[in-house]
């Protein structure tokens, strides 16, 4: 967070960030014990607002009681892949094509593909990883998740939900709701059962009627022992990778990429617990 905070908060980065609590909605009565015990520990207790608060959210049901956790917030991923896409193109630095393996050659100085040439390539394929003819070893488990946009007039929330899904305001009255995870799946297309049980679980905190304006579905790239991925292939040291980034993938990316940055230009250091090399070795 220290790293990865103020970078999607420069504005150079175009600023995609949306600072705004979670309200963190209780479902049972003994959750809130689990709230009181999370104060105790040194690292969460500056994230959340000690009191529980009885007194209900706008619209939103609250039976059992919330706990705020402050500092965090919503970035704005779309922009900002938007907003970089279009500045790397500008300066000719992003082609938007699959990636050819074969394309790919090692020389002493580095690698070729194409019309190119460079000392290192990074790949951060995500689930793609499967293809890579250098990486597919890598232990990547797709997880699947499914989520909806809403529109539900008159809900106005300002804070983000987190119950049983998240409720994200995207502003104009209009909702991020999801969400779902399956390890089996039998299509990446969004399924009418998962979109029914987002449907479902919003309607447990409003009454407030709503529009499904879009329902998603995307592949998190995850790893069994819950950590990211970043390194160079034992073998091939102008190859490296960035992946696992299904879980809290987003506040991981920038700090990743500043770290195998360094790491390939100067200074061998990389953090053990995220080293490629606990998976891929000589
Ligand atoms: C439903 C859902 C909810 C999520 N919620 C959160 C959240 O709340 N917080 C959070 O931090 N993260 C969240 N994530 C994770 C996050 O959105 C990203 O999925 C994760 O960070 C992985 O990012 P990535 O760039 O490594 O891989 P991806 O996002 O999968 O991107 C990889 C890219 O590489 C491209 N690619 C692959 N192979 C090739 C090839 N051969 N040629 C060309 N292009 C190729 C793919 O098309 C894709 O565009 C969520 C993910 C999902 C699916």
């Amino acid at each position: 967070m220290d790293f990865s905070i103020p970078y999607y908060a420069n504005t150079a980065n175009g600023n995609f960030q949306h600072p705004m609590s979670i309200y963190r909605v209780f479902a049972k009565a003994a959750e809130q014990n689990n709230w009181m015990e999370a104060l105790d520990k040194p690292a969460l207790s500056p994230y959340m607002v000690g009191t529980i608060q009885n007194q209900g959210i706008n619209n939103i049901a609250t039976p059992h009681g919330f706990g705020e956790v402050q500092h965090t917030g919503r970035i704005d991923i779309n922009g900002l892949l938007h907003y970089a896409s279009s500045e790397l193109t500008r300066s000719s630095a992003f082609v938007r094509e699959q990636f050819d393996y074969d394309a790919l050659k090692m020389t002493n100085e580095g690698v070729t593909y194409k019309q190119w040439s460079a000392r290192h390539i990074v790949f951060a394929e995500g689930v793609g990883v499967k293809h890579n003819p250098w990486f597919a070893a890598l232990p990547i488990v797709p997880n699947k998740g499914e989520w909806l946009t809403v529109s539900c007039k008159g809900l106005q929330l300002e804070q983000m939900i987190k119950g049983s899904v998240f409720i994200v305001p995207l502003g104009n009255d209009r909702y991020r709701v999801g969400a779902t995870y399956a390890r089996a799946f039998e299509s990446l297309a969004p399924t009418a059962e998962k979109k029914a049980w987002l449907m479902n679980q919003f309607k447990k905190y409003t009454d407030l009627p709503f529009e499904v304006l879009f329902h998603g579905a995307g592949l998190r790239p995850t790893v069994p022992d819950r950590r990211p991925v970043v390194g160079r292939h034992p073998q091939f040291p102008s190859l490296s990778c960035i992946n696992g980034l299904g879980s809290l993938g987003v506040l991981w990316a920038p700090y990743l990429a500043s770290l195998l940055v360094k790491h390939l230009y100067a200074s061998p250091f990389l953090p053990e617990d995220l080293q490629l090399r606990r998976f891929m070795h000589t």
